[in-house]
């Protein structure tokens, strides 16, 4: 483990402006440098280092970070490998108690017991006599020997314990073999193969080593068609990307991944030249597994199935891929195939001219639900709408949610308030559907209200200016603390920063390491972007005051209007004094210095 101190000193040792001019010419543009982007192709400069806080931004694609992230993107490695790269780099040591030292050992077995399992495999594959129905299942399906020897691709033999002789014989415990999942115990002691006649594709992380196995099938009764290993202290499902060690390349050069399904699709995709496919192994899509795609891309194509399952998929995608940073488009085949049938069919160009019609996840799944409803009859607009909405409200990013909005309401023909209140509607029955189901962005009852904050007269950029403040003076920050809540804040991003900016020790670094991924790419922006020589803190506070009197005026005048169709007299009275006394509230505020 790196203790945050040892990262400190990385950082303080390692000059960023040093390290990126390796990779970019970066010239000095006032206090900061500037440089062509190495992460999206660029002709003008939005590539930007600031020496000082040790972070680097790109205005282009949002690339941005510290020295490891840098050094993470540039060298296709993981944290603990820039880490340690990096400390050698700056000369410091990285000390190793005993208790990592022994736990690195086991991995370094369980690794090479891994390894031995593969080979064996694909020793088996190629043997002449034992692997001939595997090679010729993979040849049927179009599968060549480069591809085979490539992936590593093998065959598990037809037999109880073939695997766990061979590997014992060579020195490997039964009990490492059990953990790294190729074997399994019997219930009366003993142990016998995990798998049995089935082709093998090996599932490497992303220095080459096999972690895991998956195995197809060769007989139809035998079940399940794909089987995979279970999960070892080196595999977790939900953090891998079955392809992506062989993939990473290809998707840093094109700027994109194509995310498949099966073990088929991705073989077929790599041998036809769609090198930038990884495929997810039928799991439900993590974000963890957005995460690591993000660190090779910004944007990501997902093949789904045109059928219900493939609503369910994209439905599911959206919001992770949206919060992990990924601009997510999807596509499905036609003719109801997969990537591996549509490509040995139709040839690779075929496969990209569908990729190129990719669209967003959200126009996807309104495409497919307007395909299934025609959407002329109110009945039919009411089923879209159902299917569509609760897709919106798994949305995070607001400026997104009330794009999606908009986008429906012009789809649809309705108006976009009436759509507002059954997103409303939608989402209180999903925050009372559990503890899990909840999100932070509920207040009074006014879910989606920052919706309308572009014209709100700059409401937004009050709040962005007073988190630069926040960022820029610490010595302010206590000021503002006792000024505003966190709930002040229309956005949940900016909510969210202004809580941790409000810890008066608060570090950056120490911020960016334990936020959301959103909140971490608000605050770099916010240490990047340009800012006013002057913040009118007690203006941008003013401002903020006022739209939500605005806000609850709007909603006392909406209650009014349910209190009237109710025939509910005392309920207007009351909410008309009400109304009386925010809007005077709002008079002696009034004359505030705008901002903007
Ligand atoms: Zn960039």
């Amino acid at each position: 483990m790196l203790t945050g101190e040892i990262k400190d000193q990385i950082r303080a040792r390692t000059d960023i402006v040093d390290l990126v001019s390796t990779n970019v010419t970066l010239r000095k543009a006032g206090r900061r440098f500037v440089g062509l982007c190495p992460f999206h192709s660029e002709r003008t400069p939005s590539f930007t280092v600031d020496r000082d806080r040790g972070l680097f931004h790109c205005f282009g694609c949002g690339a941005g970070g510290d020295v490891f992230d840098f050094y993470m993107r540039t060298h296709n490695v993981t944290f603990p490998e820039a880490a340690e790269q990096l400390a050698k780099r700056a000369g410091i040591e990285i000390e190793t108690t005993p208790g990592e030292r022994r736990r690195s050992t086991e991995t370094e077995t369980l690794f090479r017991a891994l390894d031995a399992a593969a080979r064996f495999y694909e020793g088996n594959l190629a043997h002449p006599e034992t692997g001939r129905t595997a090679r010729a299942y993979l040849e049927q399906r179009g599968v060549d020997g480069a591809t085979m020897s490539r992936f590593r691709i093998g065959y598990a033999p037809d037999g109880w314990d073939h695997l766990l002789r061979a590997l014992r014989g060579r020195g490997h415990a039964d009990a490492l073999l059990e953990r790294a999942g190729v074997v399994v115990p019997r219930a009366n002691g003993g142990h016998y193969d995990a798998f049995r006649h089935r082709v093998i594709f090996p599932i490497l992380d992303l220095q080459n080593r096999p972690i895991a196995f998956g195995g197809r099938v060769l007989r139809d009764e035998d079940t399940p068609k794909y089987l995979n290993s279970r999960e070892n202290p080196v595999f977790h499902k939900g953090r891998t990307l079955y392809g992506l060690n062989w993939a990473r390349e290809a998707i840093r050069k094109r700027g994109r991944a194509v995310v498949v399904e099966g073990y088929m699709d991705l073989l077929a995709c790599h041998q036809l030249g769609i090198e930038e496919a990884v495929a997810t192994l039928g799991t439900a899509l993590t974000e963890e597994q957005m995460a690591l795609l993000r660190r090779f891309s910004a944007a990501a194509i997902f093949v789904f199935d045109a059928d219900e399952a493939g609503r369910r998929a994209a439905e599911r995608a959206l919001p992770i891929a949206e919060s992990a940073g990924l601009q997510a488009r999807a596509v499905t085949l036609p003719d109801e195939s997969d990537p591996d049938t549509f490509l040995r069919a139709r040839g690779r160009d075929a496969f990209e001219r569908a990729l190129e019609g990719a669209q967003p996840l959200f126009s996807f799944g309104l495409a497919l639900a307007m395909r299934r409803h025609a959407g002329t009859t109110p009945e039919e607009k009411i089923r879209i709408v159902d299917e569509v909405l609760p897709l919106i409200a798994t949305v995070r990013h607001e400026v997104a949610r009330a794009e999606y909005l908009t986008q429906l309401s012009q789809r649809l023909a309705i108006h976009e308030d009436v759509l507002r209140a059954q997103l409303r509607a939608v989402e209180r029955t999903r925050s009372d559907s559990g503890p899990g189901a909840t999100r932070s962005r509920e207040v009074s009852g006014h879910a989606v209200r920052s919706v309308a904050r572009r014209g709100a007269g700059g409401r937004y950029a009050a709040e962005r200016q007073l988190l630069m403040r926040m960022i820029d003076e610490p010595a302010d920050r206590a000021r503002m603390a006792h000024d505003l809540l966190a709930a002040d804040f229309a956005e949940t991003a900016h909510r969210d920063l202004f809580g941790r900016l409000s810890q008066p020790d608060a570090e950056l670094n120490r911020i960016r390491e334990s936020v959301s991924s959103e909140t971490r790419d608000l605050l770099e922006r916010l240490i990047f972007e340009e800012r006013p020589a002057v913040v009118d803190i007690d203006g941008c506070i003013a401002r903020i005051r006022d739209e939500q009197r605005k806000e609850k005026l709007r909603e006392l005048v909406a209650r009014i209007d349910e209190a009237q169709r109710a025939g509910d007299a005392d309920a207007v009275r009351a909410l008309q004094s009400e109304i009386q006394r925010v809007s005077s509230a709002g008079g002696q505020a009034a004359g505030t210095t705008p901002v903007s």
